[in-house]
């Protein structure tokens, strides 16, 4: 830290993301990324993108908020898209929190929220998971404050239905609830429609995002998009007017656009996603290792045999990267990325062998 940096945020602990090394042959399954490429029209639609790079990108990202409108049976003006989800997270952290007006999350759930907390002076409410990392909807009724809810969670991988979230909607009214849906394209199919989207329709408080970087495989492409009562959208957009109003590049706005087309080809990837979670789940039991269910691209998963720590390290002796997280309570976890059945197949083999 220099001299120079604002005594404001000497303490400001910034998030710390999975490891991205440039070995070779490593198996990684640490930051949640899609192990196959994007949609093939996506290559495509970024190379005649490039022949307009000389221009400032689409403000308001006008194809691009067309057609997820259109996926997602709401209007464009339903419709706000972001440098990631993690820029439209903290664009909605700005706009409905401040340092009288906290936020509330649980105790296991993504890293960034009380890092923005942090960032902009904003009180952190913690609302403790119960001890199997279940979340009580109870907890944030009549709570009267902001909320951030993954849905599934993450490191968790756990789940709610929508109908089990709508009495927080309906307890308060007057505060924002926003479902983070980073990996609800993964949910089983029996469940039917996981997500809180057709909510938005029903209830001006709630606002849901949710990201192309896991489900679309374009986490490098930085895309996400929130979607909520118009009002709600347009105070997110007085904030990105205030911040980056450029803020999603015409390359990516390309490429969403042609992710988005291709329905088949997003069926086809998230299904072998939900085919190597079962397959893996199944496994890691068999093996001895606790998991929890997970509606996630990752599962959540203990031995008894050694700390979570260590069967970190003897995987990544192995070459396979999981992510481990040091806190208290997910210090015995690993938090596994679902790739493809080969990289699960080895994922296997190593376990076999560390647990012999
Ligand atoms: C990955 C992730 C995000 C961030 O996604 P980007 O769109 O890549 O910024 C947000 N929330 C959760 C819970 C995530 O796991």
């Amino acid at each position: 830290m220099s001299r120079y940096f604002t005594p404001a945020l000497a303490a400001l602990e910034p998030y710390v993301p999975g490891e991205q090394p440039k070995m070779q042959n490593l198996i990684k399954l640490n930051t949640n990324e899609n192990p196959y490429p994007p949609a093939p029209g996506v290559a495509a639609a970024v190379a005649g993108a490039a022949e307009n790079l000389r221009l400032y990108s689409d403000l308001g990202c006008t194809a691009l908020k067309s057609a997820i409108a259109e996926k997602y049976d709401v209007l464009p003006e339903n419709i706000l898209c972001g440098n990631g989800s993690d820029e439209n997270l903290m664009l909605a952290i700005r706009a409905f929190c401040d340092g009288g007006r906290p936020l509330a999350f649980a105790d296991v759930t993504y890293g960034f929220y009380p890092v923005w907390c942090d960032l902009f002076g904003i009180p952190k409410h913690v609302v403790p998971l119960a001890d199997d990392f279940t979340l009580d909807p109870a907890a944030y009724c009549g709570l009267g404050m902001t909320a951030v809810i993954a849905n599934p969670n993450a490191p968790t991988g756990r789940w709610l239905p929508p109908a089990a979230l709508e009495p927080i909607l309906q307890a308060d009214p007057d505060h924002v609830l926003i479902v983070d849906e980073a990996y609800v394209d993964f949910c089983d199919e029996a469940f039917g429609n996981a997500s809180c989207v057709p909510l938005t329709k029903k209830y001006d408080n709630l606002l849901v995002v949710q990201t192309f970087s896991k489900s679309r495989s374009m986490a490098g492409a930085r895309l996400g998009f929130c979607v909520g009562n118009a009002a709600l959208i347009a105070d997110l957009d007085r904030v990105k007017f205030s911040l980056n109003p450029y803020n999603v590049n015409s390359l990516t706005q390309a490429a969403g656009a042609a992710a988005i087309a291709d329905e088949a080809y997003f069926a086809q990837t998230t299904a072998a996603i939900r085919a190597a979670r079962r397959w893996t789940a199944d496994m890691l039991g068999d093996l001895g290792l606790a998991v929890l269910p997970s509606q996630a691209n990752f599962v959540f998963a203990k031995t008894p045999k050694m700390g979570g720590a260590d069967l970190y390290k003897a995987l990544r002796a192995r070459g396979i990267l999981v992510r481990h997280f040091a806190a208290p309570r997910t210090k015995d976890w690993l938090r596994i990325t679902i790739g493809t059945p080969e990289q699960m197949q080895a994922l296997a083999t190593a376990l076999r062998e560390i647990l012999a």
